[in-house]
């Protein structure tokens, strides 16, 4: 292997102690705490695991942290209504209803409903449209945190060629979006583009987030590359247990590239650390602070 890892707990826990510090600033202004409301329908083992780690490091940051469970056959105008009640909810500066939900539910329609001010996800189209306009918005968590990792790592990405696979409202546009506002030259490959590898080839910075096991390759990557893979899938192993693996083939790529993140440990532990940092800048815009001034 000749690339840098790039350690994204090492990265999560400090940008959770530096939201932490930001907090008790927040609160010696507002005279109050910033407060997250995580909303899970149904009984999810994953989801339930995720919410619990969100609310054990919200509380950790020194934020309130509230959890609403729902039974998995909640009707779509029983959650509208909880909606609408924590969009009128003074304490709430920041709503999260855990995907995926069940079939019941449309979920655009409860991204649409959320208050954009109190968006933590950054899923609602007000806060996706500022993006891509280059607006100060709240900013969806995974793709926030790549671009985290690659700022940390030391990654030029003006006028760097960027290619992001993938193209969900989740992360792929967000993260293109991010990238092109820090101004590098991105193109967006999808699940109709053609010949990938040689997009690829040409890319300073790889980010991945497919859903599709070591789909990218080491002779897709130009030497020195940057690469993030955003990817979390699991897949069987030899003895009949199973593994996380991303959708980059680690071996291979970290041959070649510059800096690699892992799968686990990369991309992953910066999603609930940037949760925590939208939760912060939600309560700082509605306090009228500015965030960055903290
Ligand atoms: P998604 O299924 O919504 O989107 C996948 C995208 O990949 C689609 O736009 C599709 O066009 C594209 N695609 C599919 N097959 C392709 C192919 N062969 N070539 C090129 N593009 C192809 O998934 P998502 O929600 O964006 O998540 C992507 C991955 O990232 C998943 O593995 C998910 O588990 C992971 N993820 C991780 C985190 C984290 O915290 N690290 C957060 C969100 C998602």
């Amino acid at each position: 292997m000749s690339a840098t890892l790039i350690d994204g707990k090492a990265v999560a826990a400090g940008l959770r102690a530096e939201v932490a510090a930001k907090v008790q600033r927040f609160q010696a202004r507002a005279g109050r705490l910033p407060g997250l409301t995580v909303v899970l329908v149904g009984d999810d083992p994953a989801s339930e695991v995720y919410v619990r780690n969100k609310g054990i490091q919200t509380r950790e940051a020194g934020m309130i942290s509230n959890e609403i469970k729902l039974e998995g056959n909640t009707s779509q105008a029983d959650l509208l209504k909880i909606v609408a009640a924590l969009n009128a909810d003074r304490a709430v500066d920041g709503i999260l209803v855990q995907m995926p939900l069940p079939k019941q539910i449309d979920t655009q329609a409860i991204i649409e409903a959320i208050d954009p001010g109190k968006d933590v996800d950054g899923l609602h189209p007000v806060n996706a449209g500022k993006l891509n306009q280059g607006i100060d918005a709240l900013t969806p968590c995974t793709p926030l945190g790549c671009m985290i990792l690659l700022e940390k790592a030391g990654v030029p990405v003006a006028g760097a060629n960027a290619v992001v696979i993938g193209r969900s409202i989740l992360v792929g546009r967000p993260v293109a979006a991010l990238l092109l506002a820090a101004h590098a030259t991105v193109t967006i490959a999808h699940s109709r583009s053609r010949d990938l590898p040689a997009l690829c080839r040409q890319a300073d910075i790889v980010i991945a987030a497919v859903g599709k096991p070591e789909l990218v390759r080491g002779d897709w990557i130009k030497p020195g590359a940057a690469v993030i893979d955003v990817g979390i899938n699991r897949v069987p192993k030899d003895d009949g247990k199973t593994k996380l693996v991303g959708d980059v083939h680690f071996a291979s790529v970290a041959a070649v590239a510059g800096v690699i993140t892992p799968v686990p440990g990369g991309v992953g532990p910066m999603t609930i650390a940037c949760l925590l940092q939208n939760t912060l800048t939600a309560a700082c815009y509605r306090e009228q602070i500015d965030p960055k001034g903290l």
